[in-house]
């Protein structure tokens, strides 16, 4: 059966928080049967959103509040998710027989034998005895054009909107995931949630396996750990307040990050390895100090970075290995200005250490090793390599120097401008050199 009513979905944890409640919307409401299961699901179609709304009803009905019929009106709590479904203005007749089969369909275990018997008690009231009744419930075949319909994108720009719709939405997807496998779900190509003051990120957002877009801009959020999204192409987490960026991350396909206006200080190796495959990174606005010396060497696939109004007084010399479209520098305490001063920071020890000597030999010489063969503290050690400009590599015993390096070698265009105001082409980068040799040598020269 299908009638029409005016419908309010009443969300008591919207209400409890205070958010104003949903609106009372005119539509038509009716009954569907899973075939595979016999559960009873009741059907919201409000000819505006792109697939009708289901909840299910068998097993999940709290309660049924009755009392004002006679006016069209009635109450169903469901148990999950903990909403009621406020129905008004219904034509008392339909809404009877309606609350009626809802009844049955949490009460009976024989749910179709009962429709039966309320289906020829119709027919026998009717005044045409041999009319044909439509059938009270029907079923809800898979090739059902509305079903077939699914929901690609999401926005939500509230919190009063997060608290009704989304948890709505998430909870009636894993809802019928679980139950009617036939059903198509939830297909979020792209989520945006704004406005909403989260401090962590939901890990139902995790459930949509075909996102590529995840914009959570505008929030409260201050970890970004244990996210995992394999088919996500953009994301954008401006506008939040994130320190920390752990190393649980998993994003292969991510080409557009968006981490401007948060709180960063220090982009280590994780970072670049986990972000490696990102062609647009936008990091300005946060009090990025440095970054790892491995940036260059991981981020490959760069194109465009904008890394203004951070706290970078030099770069690592990996950034030379880059060859982008755009960079952004400006507002940066860039230290060329004091370039003439000697920024040389000779290593205490005067020889290397016996573990150096070694640990040299193994990365210069390639020589490969695993986990069966020498210690974990030892593989972690040889990770922490620095290449110098001659090509081989160093570990604790090196030479430090900042050298001035032509941004037009990395860049087709670049805006750089210090906080001092000045305009170069001349970007200060750290060399890490291996030797007295190389430090001879390239201490004469100064740039590269
Ligand atoms: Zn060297």
């Amino acid at each position: 059966m299908k009638f029409e009513a005016h419908l309010e979905v009443i969300n008591p944890l919207a209400s409890k928080k205070g958010y104003r409640k949903s609106m009372s919307i005119l539509c038509q409401i009716s009954l569907a049967k899973d075939p595979n299961s016999s559960k009873c699901y009741l059907i919201v179609n409000d000819n505006k959103k792109p697939s009708p709304d289901k909840y299910r009803i068998s097993d999940n009905v709290d309660k049924i509040y009755c009392k004002f019929v006679h006016e069209g009106k009635a109450s169903i709590v469901l148990k999950e998710p903990n909403f009621t479904l406020a129905i008004q203005k219904a034509n008392v007749n339909q809404l009877k027989v309606f609350l009626k089969i809802v009844h049955i369909a949490t009460t009976s275990n024989d749910f179709s034998q009962e429709l039966d018997k309320i289906k020829s008690k119709l027919q026998a009231e009717s005044s045409c005895p041999g009319r044909c009744i439509k059938p009270l419930v029907k079923e809800m075949p898979s090739t059902t054009p509305q079903f077939k319909k699914t929901i690609t994108s999401l926005v939500i720009k509230s919190r009063d909107e997060y608290l009704s719709n989304y948890r709505a939405i998430i909870s009636q997807n894993m809802m019928i995931k679980t139950s009617i496998s036939t059903i198509p779900t939830l297909n979020l190509l792209k989520l945006v949630i704004n406005n909403c003051g989260l401090k962590t990120i939901d890990t139902s957002v995790f459930e949509f396996t075909q996102l590529n877009h995840l914009d959570m801009s505008n929030n409260k959020l201050s970890i970004l750990d244990n996210f995992k999204l394999g088919t996500l192409v953009e994301l954008n987490l401006s506008q939040n307040q994130i320190t920390n960026i752990g190393h649980n991350i998993y994003v292969p396909k991510l080409i557009n990050l968006d981490l401007s206006h948060n709180q960063l200080e220090y982009l280590d190796q994780n970072f670049c390895i986990n972000f490696r495959s990102v062609a647009k990174l936008r990091i300005n606005n946060n009090k990025i100090r440095a970054v790892s010396n491995k940036f260059g060497d991981y981020m490959q696939h760069l194109k465009y970075l904008y890394a203004n109004n951070n706290h970078l007084v030099n770069l690592p010399f990996s950034f030379s290995h880059l060859r982008m479209d755009t960079i952004e520098l400006n507002d940066n305490p860039f230290e060329f200005l004091i370039f003439s001063n000697n920024k040389t920071d000779k290593n205490e020890a005067s020889f290397p250490s016996l573990v150096e000597l070694c640990a040299r030999n193994v990365v210069n010489k390639k020589i490969k090793y695993g986990l069966g063969d020498i210690p974990k503290t030892l593989i972690d050690f040889l990770d922490t390599h620095i290449d110098c400009v001659c090509g081989l590599s160093c570990f604790n015993y090196n030479f430090r120097l900042t050298v001035m390096f032509d941004l037009n070698r990395i860049a087709k265009s670049f805006s750089y401008i210090t906080i001092n105001g000045v305009s170069d082409n001349q970007l200060p980068l750290k060399v890490y050199l291996c030797s007295c040799k190389c430090y001879m040598k390239y201490s004469k020269f100064r740039s590269v």
